[in-house]
């Protein structure tokens, strides 16, 4: 016998409304059936060829995709129930699936948006916030999972002391200097060349709209650039050392210092700090912050003598006291890896 469904059981079945239903059929996109007493019903086959998986021989020979689906409504199911449930849809329906894709997501309001990346972590989920960046449009889903403890590096050095700079992003305490991307630097011409252009539009304009994007979309991808830099960096750095020493910047007051400014925001240091921060914790490491009042760079690493006279021009540390000669950042890496440890210790 034919499986055959009512209006109503079939508007349920494929999650539509009855009166959608009845439009459809109106303008034929889903013609329903009529009984000899002229009420509407569907057909098994119908369901199958709504779903867009309708197993004529056309079809058949297709490989088909199901796409894993977390709905707004079941976030809080596990996606292992949620993957069987869709498993059990398809085998009861004598569908043969070749590939599960899970990057679909229900955005109330909006309906089924499909993502460019697939959901990473399985477990439970909680929440998920929609932003915007330009043109791009995302979403973060909160997973509750269980954590795994991050890889270390097997010869994990103990300390570290970093001293952060404008000309080389970071100086190590171990000699090792890591040079910044600088990607506003690199791409400010070409935002000048837009905001030039930008100007020259009538306010509101298509042409200014469009303008205005294109900028939105650069200052993106610098952002991006940078955050990439850094991110880098950072898992090194967490990755290799136990204790990590830094200098407590006053990035708000360097700011200040207009000549600087571009260039210091142009490194990311509030940035690298806040990645510092969660990854130790990530990685279990320690980190020491040394007082912004610390002379770091005034002291000398050899004899403890404060030199007080030093000017910013002065890329070599040399010392009167007892004629110790230096790389001016690492003498100041190296001064506050000593401090970091010694806040540590007692
Ligand atoms: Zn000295």
């Amino acid at each position: 016998m034919k499986i055959t469904y009512r209006l109503n059981e079939f508007a349920k079945l494929i999650n539509r409304s009855v009166k959608t239903l009845q439009k459809w059929d109106r303008f034929g996109k889903l013609k329903a059936y009529r009984t000899a007493t002229n009420r509407r019903y569907y057909t098994h086959d119908q369901d199958l060829e709504y779903m867009g998986l309708a197993q004529n021989d056309a079809l058949s020979k297709k490989k088909v995709i199901v796409y894993y689906r977390v709905s707004s409504a079941s976030q809080k199911d596990d996606m292992k129930s949620q993957k069987q449930a869709l498993e059990t849809f398809c085998a009861a329906r004598g569908l043969a699936v070749d590939e599960w894709l899970y990057d679909i997501v229900r955005i109330p309001k909006l309906g089924w948006v499909k993502l460019t990346e697939s959901l990473r972590f399985s477990g439970n989920i909680l929440s998920a916030t929609v932003s915007r960046i330009a043109d791009k449009w995302f979403i973060s889903i909160c997973v509750q999972m269980e954590t795994t403890p991050f890889k270390k590096s097997e010869n994990q050095a103990l300390v570290v002391g970093i001293d952060l700079g404008v000309k080389k992003l970071a100086t190590l305490s171990n000699g090792e200097t890591v040079e910044g991307v600088k990607p506003l630097k690199k791409l400010s011409r070409r935002l000048v060349q837009l905001q030039r252009h930008l100007a020259r539009c009538s306010k509101g304009s298509k042409r200014y709209i469009r303008q205005k994007m294109k900028i939105a979309r650069l200052h993106y991808r610098i952002s991006c650039i940078r955050q990439d830099g850094l991110h880098k960096l950072t898992h090194r750095l967490c990755q290799s050392v136990r204790v990590i020493c830094l200098e407590d910047l006053n990035v708000k007051g360097m700011l200040k210092n207009h000549k600087l400014a571009k260039a210091i925001s142009d490194m990311g240091f509030y940035e690298f700090k806040r990645q510092v921060e969660y990854k130790a914790a990530l990685f279990g490491n320690w980190i020491s912050i040394v007082s912004k009042w610390f002379p770091s760079s005034k002291k000398c690493s050899n004899c403890d003598n404060k030199k007080e006279d030093l000017t910013l021009s002065e890329r070599t540390y040399h010392c009167h006291h007892c004629g110790f000669e230096i790389d001016r950042d690492l003498n100041a890496a190296i001064n506050i890896e000593r401090e970091g440890t010694r806040l540590l210790v007692y």
